[in-house]
């Protein structure tokens, strides 16, 4: 592919939240969009696509749930055959099953850990040779602030965020050779459908630890996430840039 074609990217969870403000970042560079989600209700899905028609992207949407290898393999595939290739993976899809960990499922367990660090094994698998065969690509890993310092009723959510991190420093080593960038961004408190289920006592809780006084916008995230993927960025690989108001330093 030539360096003047658009460059192709793919988020998975693009559609809500961090990963659809992430879509729109994209959109400023006219970049070719796909994004990919699970719910079968495609209304989220289908009104970032909405989104982007209104920046002038016609993004493709593709319900598949991440966690499962051969159906992101088969999507994937579609994506590179269609496109010529991939530059830009974002894992960033996400759940959280919180519960204090005496009374942790193993249920909640799998799923937490399936859909937020197998789905970014599964992805990563997905576009690794792609990448290597190009010379050149971009990933960007979606940890968290709680893979770092931990969370009461969260120690799946964390295991697997702090798990993104691990994974993240280790493939940046084995593919810089290649010219690919692989690194991660973990959020802090951020206003998305995710946070907007807590209780306010947690929110408070939360508001208490953090420097700025607010949560941050998914907005805030995109951007370094764009960056990341950026000329800006050359430099950088298997590093997890925070962003969180100060919470964690
Ligand atoms: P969100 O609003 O709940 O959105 C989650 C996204 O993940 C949705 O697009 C959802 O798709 C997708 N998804 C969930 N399960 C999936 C599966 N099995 N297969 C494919 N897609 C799936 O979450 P968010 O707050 O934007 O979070 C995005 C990422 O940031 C997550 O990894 C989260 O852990 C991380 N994060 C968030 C915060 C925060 O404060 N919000 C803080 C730190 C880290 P559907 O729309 O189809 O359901």
């Amino acid at each position: 592919m030539k360096a003047e074609q658009p460059r192709v990217v793919v988020i998975t969870g693009g559609s809500r939240g961090i990963g659809r403000a992430v879509a729109l970042a994209f959109a400023k560079e006219k970049a070719v969009i796909a994004i990919l989600h699970y719910d079968p209700d495609e209304e989220a899905a289908q009104e970032t696509v909405s989104l982007l028609a209104r920046q002038g992207i016609e993004a493709e949407s593709h319900k598949v749930d991440v966690s499962q290898k051969k159906d992101v393999d088969r999507i994937f595939s579609q994506i590179i055959e269609r496109h010529g290739g991939i530059d830009v993976l974002i894992n960033n899809a996400g759940i959280t099953r919180d519960a204090f960990f005496m009374r942790m499922t193993e249920e909640q367990w799998d799923a937490v850990i399936q859909v937020n660090l197998k789905s970014v094994f599964n992805c990563t698998q997905a576009v690794i040779r792609n990448m290597m065969k190009n010379r050149r690509g971009h990933i960007v890993n979606i940890s968290s602030v709680v893979g770092q310092i931990g969370n009461v009723g969260q120690a799946n959510y964390a295991a697997s965020k702090a798990g993104v991190m691990g994974f993240t420093k280790s493939v940046a080593r084995e593919v810089a050779s290649r010219g690919i960038h692989v690194n991660a961004v973990a959020p802090g408190f951020i206003e998305t459908d995710m946070t907007a289920v807590l209780p306010e006592k947690v929110r408070e809780a939360f508001l208490a630890q953090i420097p700025f006084g607010r949560m941050g916008t998914p907005e805030e995230v995109a951007e370094v996430v764009y960056w990341l993927c950026s000329e800006g960025a050359s430099y950088l690989t298997g590093q997890v840039i925070h962003v969180n108001g100060g919470m964690f330093m």
